[in-house]
């Protein structure tokens, strides 16, 4: 078995690895490089192998940096089967159509040239194939299996086994601990080689309780400021995560009253199909849903789907609480109400999630004080606040934990979707720690099985 590197390789995102056995050529995850732009330059480049010639696609999960370029491999002659759970297909689908509103609207606005058209996307979810978890699916000379990675709702680290060969684990994105919506991550298998992330391998979350008082103060500091709370989320899972907190939060009366805006089309998309799959929560979440509680509404919350609703955001009264994608800041309405509310003293802007590098959302999160947004050159007076124990990614004592609690311990451990320097801290703790060789590769690296 050959493996090639050709994604979210020293840097987090653009996933895509190709997978060669003697028989057959599959590719895991097909992601958008994301950065400065929403869609980074490097994704207009050719693929570093022809379409036509891959035969299936396994994905792990429907986040943008791994389903992203799904629509472009069909355009370029990709026909062979995209294999996945079903909530990641039902999700893949409204990420991939949000992508294309997106670029369609920078077209427009900043001549920026598109990856795709709807009609990709369409094309694209006739080769889909939902996957349970655990199943084995066998192919010609190898098989795969879809294990829970607990990152976002049918999410999956994939195993791939060469019959009568070597095992290699793609982790895809594996969540962090004590998601009060998720089941865990389950237990890797034993394993020759594991592609493992590391978005958070040089970092350590605060503690758990941090987050919801983080949550909770800049709420009430809002309110005493008569401001306006901009929440930047990623709409799928931590969008979801948030609703569920300020479910308790309103429901027990623990905040006072105050108008919170779900701004985001795909987020509210998002929770519509995530309420098709109670099966996919765990036991704790299901209880609340059948004791009649939704999760994601409360008194309070008013969702805009549509940009007449959304605009109307601006003249509602202060204080206000506005949750609105981009994750990043690099792209969707939350640009906008950036705009408006940015340079005041009395709006706070509580980043959850990470941030990469060249986005908006990481100018803001290291401190800079004059921006650009949406052409505009802002002097930030907000107040910029961050937890990073809402990320939906383990930090590196749980991605260490992950790996030492394998049936069998990996004999090889290859470190992904980080930045370099993360990437290498990772690596040189598993090596420290657990004493297993691990490997940041490079872009276009291959490995022998
Ligand atoms: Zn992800």
């Amino acid at each position: 078995m050959h493996i090639t590197f050709y994604g979210a390789t020293r840097t987090v995102t653009g996933s895509n690895y190709l997978i060669e056995t003697k028989k057959s050529r599959v590719l895991v995850d097909c992601g958008m490089f994301q950065g400065s732009a929403f869609s980074d330059a490097k994704n207009f480049s050719d693929f570093p192998y022809d379409p036509k010639t891959i035969d299936a696609l396994f994905v792990s999960h429907a986040h943008l940096d791994h389903v992203g370029r799904i629509p472009k491999l069909v355009q370029l002659g990709f026909t062979g089967k995209i294999y996945c759970t079903a909530p990641t297909m039902r999700l893949a689908e409204i990420v991939m159509q949000d992508a294309e509103h997106i670029m369609e609207i920078e077209k427009k606005r900043d001549m920026r040239p598109k990856l795709y058209e709807l009609a990709d996307v369409e094309k694209a979810m006739k080769l889909f194939i939902p996957v349970e978890y655990s199943k084995i699916i066998s192919f010609s000379d190898f098989t795969v299996r879809f294990r829970d990675a607990g990152h976002i709702l049918g999410s999956a680290f994939i195993e791939i086994q060469e019959k009568g060969g070597a095992r290699i684990a793609f982790s895809g994105d594996l969540g962090n601990i004590n998601d009060p919506i998720l089941q865990p991550t389950a237990q890797l298998a034993e394993q020759d080689a594991l592609v493992i992330e590391s978005t958070y391998g040089n970092r350590v979350h605060e503690a758990l309780h941090e987050r919801s008082n983080t949550l909770h103060d800049a709420i009430t500091d809002t309110v005493k400021k008569k401001g306006v709370l901009l929440i930047p989320a990623f709409a799928i899972e931590r969008t979801q995560l948030l609703l569920y907190e300020l479910n308790a939060l309103v429901e027990n009366r623990i905040i006072p009253p105050i108008d919170i805006f779900l701004d985001s089309p795909l987020a509210i998309k998002a929770s519509a199909i995530m309420a098709d799959y109670p099966q996919y929560y765990n036991t704790a979440t299901l209880k609340l849903i059948s004791s009649g509680d939704d999760i994601f509404t409360f008194p309070g919350l008013k969702t805009t789907l549509n940009r007449e609703d959304s605009k109307l955001i601006n003249s509602s009264p202060k204080p206000k609480v506005i949750i609105a994608g981009s994750g990043m800041m690099n792209a969707g309405r939350i640009l906008h109400h950036l705009v408006r509310y940015l340079g005041s003293s009395s709006t706070t802007v509580l980043i959850i999630g990470y941030q990469a590098s060249g986005t908006l959302g990481r100018k803001l999160y290291t401190g800079e004080k004059r921006v650009e947004v949406l052409g505009e050159r802002i002097d930030v007076k907000a107040k910029i606040a961050s937890i990073g124990a809402y990320s939906a990614h383990a930090d590196q004592k749980q991605l260490l934990k992950w790996i030492s609690s394998a049936v069998h311990a990996p004999k090889q451990v290859y470190c992904t979707h980080g930045e370099e320097d993360a990437s290498a801290a990772l690596a040189t703790e598993i090596f420290d720690e657990l004493g297993i060789q691990a490997d940041v590769p490079r872009v276009g690296q291959s490995i022998e099985m």
